[in-house]
Parts: structure tokens; C-alpha cells; sequence
């Protein structure tokens, strides 16, 4: 009779596929389901694939992902380009290389319309001249230079105003062995006005040629240099330079960021907190202080910027341990500043009315997730899964945050405190194996009652007695509550332990900017 007892399709070793299902082998050796086409697209344009996993090298992911990039192209290309679009337009990835990667797929290996298509929609993805350099030398892996690609860099010079495109030649100078010059000269752009071909003229030549555009003017006469730090603070002030046009060895002078700051980009802003911290410019009670702080808590200012939320939360993991993660800068921070860096976290995020249900927020804190980076940032999965729970977790009042591996860990974090703290907190969790059926395990044995479990993970679970998904219908039955499942995917594989055909389970994409609303939505309906 005992053989009999090993076949169920209501518990199942997670190491065997449930009887009935479509399941595969997931990296860890476990049996998971796999996510479509489409939705793996998404994965891969948002979390890109730049570390690797735990369990798959980086060349082993690009290769996999890059293959199903091609099958949408194959099924469907202009879907595919305006999804990618969609992706990178909104500022939903917290990189923009994999949807540039993929768009130059489109440009090189679509069908005519779908080159096209790609080819028409380049300046809404590569947006900025380094976007540019990404694109064309991904593309010259697909296709060679030919009439229709020198034809997209025409027109993106083209179509740019003078001003943005005069600003994107001295901050965005080259990159990838491409500058704009080699791209003036392969797509010979034209314009009516004299002031833009003179602008072309001194791109191509260097040569400056009347009308010559004031923030060239500006650049010029910074590269030349001046005797003084008073005399670069007024060109920065009048011709409004950036960080990235004058000459590197004023970059030490405490005047000469005080200029800068004053029109700084927000992204260049959270980028430099440290360097203008070690400077002095940034300390206790100062003006810079008050200026930064008062920036970030803009948060109309930080939409349009379309800083991505894991950017800030880099910025303030970075600046709070007071070093670079390379290099020797050292600062000590400046509580203030984290502070803010704090809040501009949580309002990066589209605001959205809670839905006042019942929520368990589970973080996988396995070892796998503990490995390597998210989206090629330097931040691991189960940090960011951390701080992704604390987004839901600042909305909706009934919530409980745990932390799992092969075991229940208990994880005391809530949105009252500091990221860096949360942060440290995380990092510091013994690692072990990957059980994902363990939050609705413990809240049955709790007698806990959950309208939505989210499950921030890989999705590479392998040690468990059951699978995560007869675990939430052994929760449904057991409790009489239409309990949903929510799964956090944190890394562009195509594992999902939610099952497909079952309505009330859904894969969303860790750090898509887009996921607390995708969430809330699938509550509430
Ligand atoms: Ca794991």
C-alpha cells in the first residue's frame, strides 16, 4: 500500500512535477512552472540579466533570453518593438541596455515592417547620445550599416532641438568606441538652420563656425581653461555646464561644485552626494543640504527625471556606509541626506489607495538570493526584495513581512525604519535552501488569516514537501478565503512557482516601477 501514498495531486515533493501539470526542471533542480514569451520579455527588459543568477551565468541568461526576444520577434515583431518601447518609455527598468539590446534585435533580425518599426521608434529609446552609442554597436551584432540604420541616426540628430542636441555632444561625448562625430559622418545629417549646421560643422571638424551655439561657446572656453576657480564658477553659472564639460582637474574644487549644483540634474545629484560630501560642499547645516533636500522632496521634479526608485535606493545604500563600492572616496555622511534619499524611495513609486485586505509579505532570503546583483545594480535579489515589501508595506496597514529559506525567519522590518538599516538588517540573515511554500505553511499553522501572499523570490524552490501552489489551495480550503498569490520575480529567468491556470495566482516583475499598482489592482479585482 505504500506505494500507492507517494502519488498526489495535492502534495508534491518539489523536486517531482505535479501529476497533470506543464512544469520543468527550474536551475536549482526543482520542478516549477514556466512563464510565456511575452511575460519573460518583460522580465528580461526590466531586470535585464547583467550578473547572472546563483545558478546561471550571465552569458547562459543573455543567451536564453536574447533566443525568446527572437521567438517574439518571429510571432509577432511589431509587438515586440512597441512593447519594448512601452518599457523603456515609461521608465519602468531601472536599465535601459536591455531594451536597447532588444530593440537593435528588432532592427536587425525582423521582418521589414518590424526594422522599420524599430528603426522609426529609435530616439523614443535611445533618448540621450550614450543610449545612442549602446544602440549602434548592439545593432552591428544583427545587421551592417546599411541605408535604413543611416537613416535612424539622421533623423535622431535631426529631430532634436538644438539645444538638447548641442547639450548631448558635450555631456554624452562618446562611448563604446562611438562618438558623434563617427555618426555624423556615416549619416550626414542636415538643417535648415545655419545655427544647427554650424553645430554639425564643429561636431565633425571642431571647428567653430558662427552661430556657434553658447553652450559650445561655454565648453571651448572651459577646455582652453581659466586661471582661477571664481572664473569657472562664472562659466559654469553662465553657460550653464555640466560635471562632464569641463576639464576633470577642476573637479576637486569645492567652488566649482557649488556652481554645479545649483542647476544639477537630479540623476547627476544622487550620483555625486558622496564626492560633494568628501569636498566639504555637503555638511552639516550648509546651504547644499537644504538645497538637495528640498530637491528630492520634489516629487514632480523626481517623475520627470524618471529616476528609477533602485537608483535611489543604490544612492543611499552607497552614501550611508560613507565609501564607494570602488575606489578610495570616503565621506561621512550627513544624516539629512539620507534621510531624504528615504522618502524620495518611497514617493518614486506611482501613488495608490490601499486596499485595507490582509497581506503577507514573504522574502525569499535563500542563498541563491543572496548572490550577485539586481538589474547590473549593486544591490542583491533579497535586499531589493526587502525593500520592495516595505513599499507595500507603507501602504497597506495589515501587513506582515517574513522572511524564508528552508525555514521560517522571523525578519522584525517595517517602513518606520531607515533603509540602511532595513538594509543591513537583511544582509546580514543566515543563507539556506529555498522553500517557497513556507509562507502559506506558516500561516495555516498560525491560524493566520491572508487575502494576498506575496512571494519576493527567483522562483527556484526545490526543498519542500509540497509545491507553493497546493500549499495556497490547502490554505483556500482549509480557511474558506479565495486567498491569492502574488510572485515577485526577482531575477529574468522564466521559472514561476504560480500556476498559470489558476486566476488567482500572478507573476509580477521585482522593481518594475509599475508592480505596487499591478498588485493592488489584482486585489482589489
Ligand atoms: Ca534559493
Amino acid at each position: 500500500m505504500k506505494t500507492y501514498k507517494t502519488y498526489s495531486t495535492r502534495q508534491t515533493l518539489q523536486s517531482e512535477s505535479i501529476p497533470g501539470k506543464k512544469m520543468n526542471k527550474n536551475f536549482a533542480g526543482g520542478f516549477s512552472f514556466e512563464i510565456d514569451d511575452w511575460e519573460r520579455l518583460d522580465r528580461f527588459l526590466i531586470l535585464g540579466n547583467e550578473g547572472g543568477t546563483y545558478y546561471a551565468s550571465a552569458k547562459k541568461l543573455t543567451k536564453e533570453n536574447a533566443n525568446c526576444v527572437l521567438r517574439c520577434i518571429n510571432l509577432d515583431g511589431i509587438k515586440t518593438v512597441n512593447q519594448i518601447i512601452g518599457i523603456s518609455d515609461s521608465g519602468r527598468a531601472p536599465k535601459n541596455d536591455p531594451a536597447l539590446f532588444a530593440l537593435a534585435m528588432c532592427a536587425g533580425l525582423g521582418d521589414e515592417k518590424t526594422r522599420q518599426h524599430a528603426l522609426s521608434n529609435l530616439p523614443k529609446v535611445a533618448r540621450i547620445g550614450t543610449h545612442l552609442f549602446h544602440f549602434i554597436s548592439y545593432a552591428e551584432q544583427f545587421r551592417g550599416w546599411g541605408r535604413s540604420l543611416s537613416t535612424a541616426v539622421k533623423k535622431w540628430y535631426q529631430e532634436k532641438t538644438i539645444d538638447n542636441l548641442a547639450y548631448q555632444v558635450v555631456k554624452y561625448q562618446s562611448r563604446d568606441g562611438w562618438s558623434h562625430r563617427d555618426l555624423l559622418r556615416l549619416s550626414h545629417p542636415k538643417a535648415k538652420e545655419d545655427s544647427k549646421n554650424s553645430l554639425y560643422k564643429w561636431i565633425v571638424s571642431g571647428e567653430a563656425i558662427d552661430p556657434i551655439h553658447k553652450l559650445i561657446e561655454g565648453y571651448e572656453r572651459a577646455k582652453i581653461g581659466v586661471n582661477n576657480t571664481a572664473d569657472m564658477r562664472i562659466l559654469i553659472q553662465d553657460y550653464g555646464l555640466t560635471r562632464e564639460m569641463i576639464p576633470t582637474e577642476w573637479l576637486n574644487h569645492i567652488d566649482v561644485w557649488d556652481a554645479l549644483l545649483e542647476k544639477m540634474p537630479l540623476t547627476a545629484m544622487i550620483r555625486n552626494l558622496g564626492k560633494m560630501t568628501s569636498i566639504g560642499l555637503i555638511k552639516p547645516m550648509s546651504n547644499a543640504v537644504n538645497k538637495i533636500t528640498t530637491e528630492l522632496s520634489n516629487i514632480d521634479r523626481l517623475k520627470k527625471s524618471r529616476i528609477h526608485p533602485l537608483s535611489i535606493l543604490v544612492a543611499l545604500k552607497i552614501y550611508a556606509q560613507g565609501h564607494g563600492e570602488k575606489g578610495k572616496l570616503s565621506w561621512n555622511p550627513v544624516s539629512q541626506i539620507i534621510d531624504s534619499l528615504d522618502s524620495a524611495f518611497y514617493s518614486s513609486f506611482e501613488t495608490i489607495e490601499p486596499t485595507n485586505q490582509r497581506w503577507l509579505l514573504g522574502i525569499d532570503v535563500s542563498g541563491s538570493m543572496d548572490w550577485n546583483n539586481i538589474a547590473g545594480m549593486p544591490l542583491t535579489p533579497r535586499i531589493a526584495s526587502g525593500a520592495m515589501a516595505l513599499i507595500t508595506a507603507s501602504i497597506e496597514k495589515k501587513h506582515h513581512i517574513m522572511g524564508f529559506s528552508d525555514n521560517f525567519i522571523s525578519l522584525p522590518i517595517s517602513p518606520r525604519q531607515r533603509l540602511d538599516d532595513v538594509l543591513q538588517k537583511i544582509s546580514r540573515i543566515r543563507m539556506g535552501g529555498t522553500d517557497c511554500s513556507l509562507p502559506m505553511l506558516w500561516a495555516i499553522k498560525n491560524k493566520i488569516e491572508i487575502d494576498n501572499f506575496v512571494i519576493y523570490t527567483d522562483n527556484e524552490t526545490w526543498f519542500g514537501n509540497i509545491h507553493p501552489c497546493q500549499a495556497l489551495i490547502k490554505y483556500r480550503q482549509e480557511f474558506g478565503i479565495p486567498a491569492k498569490l502574488i510572485v515577485v520575480g526577482m531575477t529574468a529567468t522564466q521559472f514561476s512557482i504560480a500556476d498559470p491556470l489558476d486566476s488567482g495566482m500572478m507573476d509580477i516583475i521585482g522593481f518594475d516601477t509599475a508592480s505596487p499598482s499591478i498588485m493592488n489592482n489584482f486585489a482589489i479585482n
